[in-house]
């Protein structure tokens, strides 16, 4: 199988593995157990803790492990809304296409009364640092804007936006489980005040999570019980995933130069090759995305059936309509970018890594313009098309 799904989760890498087995096995201990084996528990994860803040730039400190990217988003969200409260800020700055851990969270903070203004991305899926301080009110307490999109993979202007959150003095949050270990993070020289990562999406564990949260900045808890994480999530930690994300986030990031260069160039390739298909249109920014994010879509077909087609010949891909969640709504990050429902549903994305290599790409390139056709001379839509009953959306 190819898997060219790396958005969606990725495999785990053999030094993350390595790097949890031990803490599964021998150093099983809780980490505020007082013996031997607890403490052993407990140096580990002390020791991911500095090895995540290394990597982010920020202090250890500042990390709070979490169950993984949502959670962390609902925390940063929730805790960011509960010192607006307080002080009588209830406006809240987001974007139309940030992940539905974001926005179902700020759906339910707008039911307790809070205002939500989400920016419109434009047709590149870019959010101006103009527009932010345009929407920023005196009542505004946070801005939320993902750092790169897991569909289009258009990365957003972090520390433009960063600059303008810090001279208005409003919090600014990023989800940035895309970029983390994929892209340069500075949180400090961005003024990132908070921002969630995930495991799984860099060659570490599913499940696990942290949460990068300034010192001075309050954090509060979504989960009631004991003291780990400075009183801020309880429950006893996931040493064996702990260890094994800041494994796998060390091991990315010291390798995150030649990964861009090799990534991005396995992804211009795929561009380049998915271009050539008539009636097609790459979806995100051209040149600010994602070095392993292809995202296009094909008039006249459904994703669906793309993916499966796409699935009997090898290849693991994903689509931006969400049929598979249960819902036959089309994308709404491909309606954020103002593509119409009808195009939306033709959508497909591959999301590769740095163990993709030029033969797999030679093979998508192969296998995508067949799957398309086949699709599109079955379709009763395309026949009106090509017989001009209905104009073509896209040239
Ligand atoms: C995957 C993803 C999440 C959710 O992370 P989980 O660890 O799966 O909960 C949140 N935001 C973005 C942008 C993601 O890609």
């Amino acid at each position: 199988m190819i898997y060219a799904d790396n958005a969606a989760t990725t495999k785990m890498s053999r030094t993350a593995i390595d790097a949890m087995i031990p803490y599964l096995e021998e150093d099983f201990g809780n980490p505020s157990s007082l013996h031997t084996i607890g403490q052993r528990a407990n140096e580990a994860l002390t020791a991911a803790r500095e090895t995540v803040a290394q990597c982010l730039g920020a202090q250890p400190g500042e990390i709070y492990f979490t169950s993984g990217g949502s959670e962390a988003d609902n925390q940063a969200i929730r805790s960011a809304a509960r010192i607006g409260k307080a002080r009588g800020k209830t406006h809240i700055i987001s974007t139309a296409f940030e992940h539905h851990a974001v926005l179902h969270t700020l759906k339910q903070l707008e039911a307790e009364g809070f205002e939500v203004t989400l920016l419109d991305v434009g047709p590149q899926g870019m959010v101006t640092p103009e527009q932010v301080d345009a929407a920023i009110r005196e009542d505004t307490i946070l801005v939320t804007i993902m750092y790169a999109n897991n569909e289009i993979g258009s990365i957003q202007p972090i520390s433009e936006i960063g600059a303008v959150c810090k001279a208005r003095k409003v919090i600014f949050h990023t989800d940035a489980v895309q970029a983390a270990a994929h892209l340069h993070i500075d949180v400090k020289a961005q003024n990132i005040d908070m921002l969630s990562l995930s495991g799984h999406k860099f060659h570490g564990p599913k499940g696990v999570g942290a949460l990068y949260c300034r010192r001075g900045l309050q954090l509060y808890s979504l989960i009631e019980g004991g003291a780990q994480e400075k009183n801020k999530r309880a429950g006893t930690e996931n040493i064996p995933g702990i260890v094994a994300l800041a494994a796998a986030m060390e091991e990315a990031t010291a390798r995150i130069d030649e990964n861009i260069a090799k990534v991005s160039a396995l992804r211009d390739r795929l561009i380049a090759g998915l271009s050539q298909i008539p009636h097609s249109v790459l979806n995100g920014h051209p040149t600010e995305r994602l070095p392993g994010n292809v995202n296009f879509c094909f008039e006249g077909i459904e994703g669906e059936s793309m993916l499966l087609l796409l699935d009997d010949k090898g290849i693991c891909a994903s689509s931006g309509s969400a049929c598979t969640s249960g819902s036959l709504d089309p994308s709404h990050v491909l309606l954020a970018i103002g593509r119409p429902h009808e195009i939306a549903h033709g959508s497909l994305r591959l999301s590769l890594c740095e163990w993709n290599t030029e033969e797999e790409v030679d093979a998508i390139l192969e296998a995508v313009p067949q799957v398309v056709e086949y699709l599109r001379n079955m379709s009763p839509v395309w026949r009106d098309l090509t017989s001009g009953k209905t104009p073509f959306i896209l040239q």
